[in-house]
């Protein structure tokens, strides 16, 4: 498995994605699926992504 966000070639776009906000995060917390704005990793380590409300989750993996 791969930690890496998916990135689309320009032009191979098959689907049109929101644009903005978006950051190509979701929050990891069970359920929740917001766009996650806050991101929790430590070097040489997978990053995890959560959103406002759980932020305080990522800091389990701190
Ligand atoms: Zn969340």
């Amino acid at each position: 498995m791969s930690d890496e966000p998916i990135r689309l070639t320009e032009g191979m776009s098959p689907v049109a994605r929101p644009r903005g906000k978006v950051l190509g995060h979701i929050c990891e917390h069970p359920g929740c699926g917001c766009d996650a704005g806050w991101g929790f990793a430590k070097p040489r380590r997978p990053s995890h992504w959560f959103c406002f409300g759980h932020k305080a989750d990522g800091e389990n993996f701190l």
